[in-house]
C-alpha cells in the first residue's frame, strides 16, 4: 500500500506499507544512483534485529552503518556530533543519504542530522516501531533533546519516503507495541469515528499484531495524520488537535520520572481529557467507559496513584501548547472529533486527573 504525502500543494514523499524489506532497494534507487552513499543510522537493538537484513539488501554499494546505544537518553546532541563526525570521516556529501532505521527516537535523531549536515541532506525513515510508523515518522518534525528539555533543539525537515516493513512489530515489545496503540486510537478519537470503531471490533487481530489487518489499522492511522500534517505543517492550527492526550499525558510522564512508557501517560491523559469532555456534555459517560475498556485491553494503564496533583499541574504549565498564558487544551466533541478549548482550568485538570485514581 502507499499513501503520497503532501506539503504546501505539492508532492513531498510517499508513504509504502510493506511486509518485508524487498522494496526498499527499489525505493532508494529510485531516489538515488548507485553511486550515492547510504549510512544506516540505527540504534543497538535494531541493529542486532534488522541491520544485516538491510545492509544485505544493498550489496554492491558504498553502505555503512552508524549505531548508538538505544534509549531516549541518546536522543541528544552528543551523538548528533558523533554521527556529524562520522559522516565527515567517510567523506559523506549532500548527494549522499542517510536510512533512519528504527524506533522514534533513531528518525528524529537521524532526522535532525539530516536536515542540518551540509545544511541538509536527504534521508529516508524505516519506522520500526508501532509508535514511529503512525507517528514520529510522518510530519517532518525532527529533534533531539537538550539539557533534560524534551524535543528542545530540532527542525522541520521532510525525509524523501518513509518505508515501513509491518513485520518489524512482530519484535517489539508488548510495552512499546501498547505504547503505540495509544497513538492509533488517539488518531480515531480525533479525526475518525469509523476508524475508532473498527479498530474497537478489531481488536482481538490488533492485539496478536495480525499482519492483514495491521496493514490497514497503520495505513489508516497514517491517512489521518498526513491529512493533518498537510493542512497545518508547522503546527499553527489544527496540528495541535494531535496533542490530545499529551497536556497532561507529558506531565504524568515527566512527574513518573519517565518510568511509565509515553503511550501509557498518553493513555491516562487521554482518559482525563475525555473524563473533562464528559463532565461539559460533550461526549456520553458510555463513550468514557467503552475508551477505558479498549485502553485497557491493550495493556494500557487507566488508574494511577497520584500523591501530588498539584506538581502534576506544574508540569503542564512548561507546556509547548500554552499560548500568552493560555493553555490550548485538546477535548472531545464527541469521538471523532476533537476541538481547541482555551477554558480548560488547574481545577477541571485536577477534578479529571482525581477520576483515573486507583480505586
Ligand atoms: P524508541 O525509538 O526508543 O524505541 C523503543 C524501543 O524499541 C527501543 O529500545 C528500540 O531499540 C526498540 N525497538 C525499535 N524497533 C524495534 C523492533 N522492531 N523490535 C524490537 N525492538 C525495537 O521509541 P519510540 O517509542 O519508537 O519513539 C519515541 C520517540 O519518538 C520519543 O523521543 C518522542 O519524542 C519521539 N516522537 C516524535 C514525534 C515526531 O513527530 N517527530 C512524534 C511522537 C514521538
Amino acid at each position: 500500500m502507499r499513501l503520497e504525502v503532501n506539503n504546501q500543494g505539492k508532492f513531498a514523499y510517499n508513504i509504502l506499507l510493506e511486509k518485508d524489506f524487498s522494496l526498499l532497494k527499489g525505493t532508494l534507487d529510485e531516489l538515488s544512483d548507485e553511486k550515492t552513499k547510504i549510512c544506516i543510522v540505527t540504534d543497538t537493538n535494531v541493529k542486532r534485529l534488522y541491520c544485516e537484513e538491510v545492509l544485505g539488501i544493498f550489496e554492491g554499494r558504498k553502505v555503512f552503518s552508524f549505531v548508538f546505544e538505544a534509549g531516549e537518553e541518546s536522543k541528544n546532541l552528543d551523538t548528533v556530533r558523533k554521527l556529524y563526525k562520522f559522516l565527515i570521516e567517510n567523506e559523506f556529501d549532500r548527494k549522499d543519504i542517510l536510512l533512519a532505521l528504527g524506533g522514534g527516537v533513531v528518525g528524529d535523531l537521524c532526522g535532525y542530522a539530516a536536515a542540518t549536515y551540509l545544511r541538509g541532506i536527504d534521508f529516508i525513515q524505516i519506522p520500526t516501531t508501532l509508535l514511529a510508523q503512525v507517528d514520529s515518522s510522518i510530519g517532518g518534525k525532527t529533534g533531539v533533546d537538550f539539557e533534560g528539555y524534551k524535543n528542545m533543539v530540532g527542525a522541520f525537515y521532510l525525509p524523501k519516503a518513509v518505508y515501513i516493513n509491518l513485520s518489524t512489530l512482530k519484535t517489539l515489545s508488548e510495552r512499546e507495541y501498547s505504547s503505540g496503540m495509544a497513538e492509533l486510537i488517539k488518531h480515531g478519537l480525533i479525526k475518525d469515528k469509523t476508524y475508532y470503531e473498527d479498530i474497537i471490533s478489531n481488536k482481538e487481530k490488533i492485539k496478536n499484531r495480525d499482519l492483514q489487518i495491521m496493514e490497514e489499522m497503520v495505513y489508516r492511522s497514517d491517512l489521518i495524520k498526513k491529512g493533518v500534517v498537510e493542512r497545518d505543517f508547522k503546527e499553527n492550527g489544527e496540528r495541535v488537535l494531535l496533542n490530545f492526550g499529551h497536556t497532561l499525558g507529558h506531565a504524568i510522564e515527566k512527574y513518573f520520572k519517565f518510568e511509565l512508557s509515553h503511550g501509557a501517560s498518553v493513555a491516562l491523559g487521554m482518559l482525563c481529557a475525555a473524563d473533562i469532555s464528559v463532565e461539559r456534555n460533550m461526549l456520553f459517560p458510555e463513550e468514557y467507559e467503552k475508551l477505558k475498556k479498549l485502553l485497557s485491553f491493550f495493556g494500557l494503564p487507566v488508574n494511577l496513584r497520584i500523591e501530588d496533583k498539584d506538581e502534576v499541574l506544574k508540569f503542564t504549565r512548561n507546556d509547548k501548547k500554552v499560548e500568552s498564558g493560555s493553555l490550548k487544551f485538546i477535548l472531545l466533541d464527541g469521538i471523532g472529533k476533537a476541538v481547541i478549548d482555551r477554558s480548560v482550568s488547574s481545577e477541571d485538570m485536577k477534578k479529571a486527573l482525581r477520576s483515573i485514581k486507583v480505586e
